[in-house]
């Protein structure tokens, strides 16, 4: 343990400087401008261009970082010892074009293509959803079709907005067109409220997407739920986990541009990232965190907490007995 402390970056402890001092990258790690020598990019992708109602969550990253001082190295309940296990920094953000959605999506793309070039995975803080495109289109050349595992109030799958093909509305329509996704080892889990048609979340299920409304989950641990995605998804395809943060209820996750009541508990969205352990992990992203409808900083709060779960549930995290 000590030789690994020595080994990889160790966030700033509370006891050395108090948690709202010092520079708050996430998770008090270090900050470098790329990702050489890392197993894991934490990256921020500030972009709400593509939202529907709400804007904000440009300012996503910034918040979740700064709440982050409070998550502390070891997962109590799960022993998970990231930081003994993975080389991990904050890389920053990606400077993406704030007067064109178009453009950025490209950026975006050729960011983390070159990320993704060092040999790390990356776990991308958002940001709105549309973000989860261009990561996928970048994921999808190192990893081939993947698996996907994404929380959401929302399908996603809408086929334009406002005539525009690419928005936080219709992103994993376009990923299962473009082939960077596999539908039948897709998992969607939140769903629900109100759409444009009755039929919405019909679109995915028609292509084998098993759809999980959030009714499915109320009142109930989704252990069981996980234990079947584990099996659905096997030990070794590559799996991506895309978090919504509108996929957990308003009452816990009030910060945020499209909220809709009736959605999951903080304990099922851990069971969701905690029961992804043993499957082969190939990146995350939390996005729609809006820290202008977050007053209290309790949604960029439990995200920071969520991130740390992903960071947990990659392949190689230790677990200290
Ligand atoms: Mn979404
Ligand atoms: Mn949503």
């Amino acid at each position: 343990l000590e030789l690994r402390m020595k080994e990889f970056n160790q966030p700033l402890s509370g006891n050395d400087m108090p948690r709202f001092g010092g520079i708050a990258s996430m998770f008090r790690l270090p900050v470098q401008a790329d990702a050489a020598g890392l197993d894991v990019a934490l990256v921020g992708v500030p972009l709400d261009i593509g939202t529907s109602n709400r804007t904000g969550s440009r300012y996503g990253p910034r918040e979740i970082r700064s709440e982050s001082v409070l998550v502390r190295p070891y997962g109590m309940a799960t022993r998970a010892a990231p930081f003994d296990s993975f080389q991990v920094a904050d890389v920053g953000d990606v400077p993406l074009n704030t007067y064109s959605l178009e453009k950025s999506i490209d950026i975006i793309e050729a960011h983390f293509d070159t990320l993704l070039a060092s040999g790390a995975k990356t776990i991308a803080m958002g940001g709105d959803h549309t973000v989860a495109l261009p990561i996928l289109r970048a994921q999808h050349k190192v990893h081939g079709k993947m698996a996907l595992v994404h929380v959401d109030a929302h399908s996603d799958t809408n086929d334009s907005m406002f005539g525009e093909p690419i928005t936080h509305g219709t992103i994993f329509r376009r990923a299962i067109e473009e082939n960077l996704v596999d539908p039948t080892r897709m998992f969607q889990i939140g769903l629900r409220a109100t759409g444009y048609a009755a039929e919405d979340f019909d679109w995915a299920r028609e292509r084998g997407v098993r759809v999980v409304p959030a009714e499915e989950c109320w009142y109930k641990s989704l252990g069981p739920l996980m234990d079947e995605v584990r099996q659905a998804i096997g030990p070794d395809r590559p799996v991506y986990l895309s978090f919504d943060i509108d996929g957990l209820d308003p009452s816990v996750a009030p910060g945020t541009g499209t909220p809709e009541p009736g959605g999951l508990v903080t304990s099922q969205g851990l069971e969701i990232i905690r029961g992804l352990y043993g499957l082969n992990v190939i990146g995350c992203d939390l996005v729609e965190v809006s820290p202008t409808y977050d007053p209290s900083g309790n949604t960029a709060l439990l995200a920071a907490n969520l991130i740390f779960e992903m960071l947990c549930c990659l392949p190689g995290c230790q677990r200290r007995s």
